[in-house]
């Protein structure tokens, strides 16, 4: 037992010393550098199988870890996002993606939760080296929205082509080139997208008042994924994600919502109250997207775009009351940093963190 102290004391007396030491320090920051310099997360673009990363799990109510909505999705070579909430590109950073490698953005509609990060994913991957202009596909509004992020970032654009020069980050390559996906009928879907092996449809979903409001489909060599975007649950959903091996969809705990509309008033936050009334209705409970998934006959419901997301471990069950009962397995809470793996012609679905 001696021996186990004094062993520990004299590993403390050189990490004490260690750490003050300046060529160790340096040693250290060079190992992490290292580790962030060539962490480009180059596996998840091999062309092996169908990805999808998520990139954002929040809504708009606070979380101390968790991005706003947002779905990377790997194929051909290249990532695409469904999203660009809030937090989103750090996240995307943080995990290690190559920002040269984006394919362009799929938005579903125009809450500030789903595109507060438009701006900075233009500006970054511009930045960090994209050779082309970012595509970025939407419903009717789409226009608008790239524009305005446009504009606002109009005068850092300026500095940096002032900075680093035109020939380092080309004036063009920076601009965004807004898509609009023409209005659809429910239950109909508009192919957007067909490139190196990957088809993206679109289709509507019921965030009603909130219109025009989409989802998307991946499909890439015998694989597919459902993004929902927002949405109250959905028969053009259930339709569009017939036989998917994977649906990513919404979740709203209509129950918890419920008891901080509850407290709210009790507290005397009549303003938190009346919103949380207000939301009930254009969002889908677990226990609905679990209904959607069995309607859609998906193999793995993962729910993301939490309301309210979960703070720790412990709200989980909470969270996914009442799930169980209409759908046994086969469904995954999401988290940040999530990656489901499709290998192409297969049945497979591998899930791993990333974060
Ligand atoms: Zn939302
Ligand atoms: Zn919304």
């Amino acid at each position: 037992m001696r021996w186990t102290i004094a062993a520990v004391l004299v590993l403390a007396v050189v990490f004490f010393v260690g750490a003050r030491s300046e060529t160790i320090q340096d040693r250290l920051l060079d190992k992490g550098l290292t580790v962030l310099l060539t962490n480009q997360g180059h596996d998840m673009l091999e062309q092996d199988a169908l990805r999808a990363l998520l990139c954002g799990t929040s809504a708009p109510l606070p979380h101390a870890s968790r991005a706003k909505a947002c779905v990377a999705v790997f194929a051909g070579g290249k990532f695409w996002l469904v999203d660009t909430g809030p937090g989103s590109w750090n996240k995307l950073s943080l995990i290690g993606i190559d920002p040269t490698r984006i394919g362009g953005v799929f938005l579903t509609h125009y809450h500030s939760d789903h595109i507060g990060d438009l701006g900075q994913v233009n500006m970054q991957s511009w930045a960090s080296g994209r050779p082309e202009p970012l595509r970025v596909f939407g419903p009717t509004g789409v226009e608008r929205v790239v524009r305005g992020f446009e504009e606002a970032y109009a005068l850092d654009n300026g500095y940096r082509i002032a900075h680093h020069g035109a020939d380092f980050v080309p004036p063009e390559a920076g601009k965004m080139v807004p898509n609009t996906i023409a209005d659809m009928e429910d239950g109909t879907q508009t192919v957007v997208l067909k490139e190196d092996g990957l088809v993206v449809k679109a289709f509507n979903v019921d965030h009603t008042p909130i219109k025009p409001a989409v989802g998307y489909r991946f499909e890439y060599k015998g694989r597919s994924v459902v993004v929902s975007g927002d949405t109250a649950k959905s028969s053009s959903l259930i339709a569009a994600a017939k036989g998917a091996d994977v649906l990513i969809h919404e979740a709203q705990a209509n129950h918890i919502v419920r008891r901080v509309e509850a407290m709210a008033n009790k507290n005397n936050r009549p303003r938190i109250a009346h919103i949380m009334n207000d939301i009930i209705s254009y969002h889908t409970s677990p226990a609905q997207a679990a209904e959607s998934a069995n309607e859609a006959g998906v193999d793995l419901l993962l729910m993301y775009h939490l309301i309210p997301p979960p703070q720790v471990k412990a709200m989980e069950p909470i969270f996914t009351r009442g799930l169980n009962k209409v759908r046994d397995g086969g469904w995954v809470l999401g988290d940040d940093g999530m990656l489901v793996c499709l290998p192409a012609d297969s049945d497979a679905i591998e899930i791993s963190s990333r974060l």
